[in-house]
């Protein structure tokens, strides 16, 4: 690395980056990374007295402040000094994204007056910060979620919550030797239509060595766009949602260019699974690292693969359980459910056992990285994504990545898609490459025969392209009977 580079990184880390962040009231991002990266080390006993005392504080704060808690615990006559264990906080029924739906109102710090109505009439966009915010009397953002079943979710924040995405963000980075300030290129939930030229961008260029580039809607004549402007800013961690960091890796790898001259050293899929398949073809192209964080928006990063390939919790600021309820269980393993998380920081809107709709397990880290913080598990895939066949058999989305990666067939489909109609049919979209014929259906139909009952048809559908939901997010799974009312 030049002295240049060096001194621009150090002054965008240390200076800029943190001082814009304070004025978006994006506060202690430095100060919590340094303390995460003694905290990643703790003992286990070390970080559970540290979830605990952060867990009391939020109970309480919780249950004097904010209405929907309040309402909550004294139903079921919890007082905040019954939190005497980790363990205590399972007396707390799950919170379930129709709660957040109907209620989002009641469960914001009522200290803050009217700040929920004065962030919904705002006429910002969701999640967009108020500039210079700490000198202000109103401080709440309002963001929305729009999950896979497309029903959003109206959640509000004061920027702390989005301190905690950068200071996580920094310490994954950290894992791969990427420093506060490195420069990065960010494939964000914009198409190149939508996406503003605006000053933001480039003070976020300047201030934050950010590259902005689109993520949703690519065509070719757009990743074109991105190949020249990653080539001149030269990033050392490019991140993306899944769908588009593959997307561009396959536009690579279809034009024959080698992104090695352009220096990127890690690569983060974000908001959606790395699956196996989508690994290996980044992996193949950018010849880097891979790595993936695990989260929702309303609660923020959950966890991040470190460098042995672990999705460790972040545990100091989020307490991560499996829910023990034994509908929720059926999806994976023996040691597998719902996972519920709790933010620990007290924040305006907090959420506690939050249902994420991700069906996994949690295991104390023996991982060959060394850091203590707790492993995420067993990720079979989303609640709705795993069919329960007429004979009990369990189909995950990993069996999907499972098939298309079969030689016969990984180089013949570009995308797919798994649409589950009933219990008993089936459509697959496929988008074709150039070697596909009708062999390859063959092969298709055939492992499916033998993977699936016999009662369940199969239908092919050529499609020329699978586009990304809203949310940018590329549904690898989509389960019809979800939206039936088959499923919780
Ligand atoms: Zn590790």
């Amino acid at each position: 690395m030049s002295l240049r580079e060096r001194t621009e990184e150090l002054l965008v880390g240390r200076v800029t980056f943190p001082l814009t962040s304070y004025l978006l009231n994006r506060r202690g991002v430095i100060t919590r990374f340094n303390e995460l990266t003694r905290s990643e080390r703790y003992a286990p006993e070390q970080l559970r007295e540290l979830q605990l005392k952060r867990l009391r504080r939020l109970i309480a704060f919780a249950y004097e402040r904010v209405p929907f808690y309040t309402e909550r615990f004294r139903s079921i006559g919890l007082l905040p000094g019954d939190i005497r264990s980790l363990d205590d906080l399972r007396k707390v029924p799950p919170l379930g994204r129709q709660d957040v739906i109907d209620r989002h109102h009641a469960m914001v710090d009522s200290t803050l007056g009217n700040a929920c109505d004065l962030a919904d009439r705002s006429s910002r966009g969701p999640g967009e910060p108020i500039p210079f915010a700490p000198f202000r009397q109103h401080q709440l953002v309002r963001n929305t979620s729009s999950g896979s079943t497309g029903a959003p979710t109206v959640f509000y924040e004061n920027g702390s919550r989005t301190a905690l995405n950068w200071v996580h963000e920094f310490r994954l980075k950290s894992w791969f030797g990427n420093m506060p300030g490195a420069r990065e290129a960010r494939m964000v939930r914009l198409s190149n239509e939508y996406l503003p030229k605006s000053r933001v961008l480039r003070l976020r260029n300047r201030l934050w060595n950010q590259l902005i580039i689109p993520g949703v809607n690519l065509t070719d004549r757009d990743y074109a766009v991105c190949v020249e402007k990653l080539a001149q800013f030269r990033p050392k961690t490019l991140w993306g949602f899944t769908s588009a960091l593959a997307g561009l890796a396959d536009y690579l790898r279809r034009n024959s260019i080698d992104p090695a001259p352009w220096g990127i050293g890690l690569v983060v899929g974000w908001a959606a699974p790395v699956y196996d398949h989508e690994r290996r073809l980044l992996t193949e192209v950018f010849r880097c690292p891979v790595s993936n964080i695990y989260g929702a928006r309303e609660v923020g990063h959950v966890a991040g693969q470190c460098p042995a390939g672990a999705y460790h919790i972040n545990a100091e600021h989020l307490l991560v359980e499996r829910d023990d309820d034994a509908e929720a269980s059926a999806g994976g393993g023996r040691e597998a459910g719902e996972i519920l998380v709790t933010t620990l920081d007290v924040s305006p809107m907090p959420f506690i056992r939050y249902r994420m709709g991700d069906i996994g397990a949690i295991a104390p880290s023996n991982c060959g990285c060394g850091r203590t913080l707790p492993v995420l598990q067993e990720f079979v895939g989303r609640t709705g994504e795993i069919f329960r066949a007429s004979d009990g058999r369990m189909i995950s989305p990993n069996f999907w990545c499972r098939t298309f990666m079969n030689v016969r067939l990984a180089g013949a489909i570009r995308r797919f898609q798994v649409i589950y109609v009933n219990d008993h049919a089936m459509r697959i979209k496929i988008v074709k490459n150039g070697s596909y014929t009708a062999a390859t259906e063959q092969v298709l139909a055939d492992h499916l025969k033998r993977n699936f009952p016999q009662d369940m048809e199969v239908a092919f559908e050529y499609v020329p392209e699978i586009p990304p939901q809203i949310s940018g997010k590329y549904q690898m799974v989509v389960n019809e009977m979800e939206h039936a009312g088959n499923h919780r």
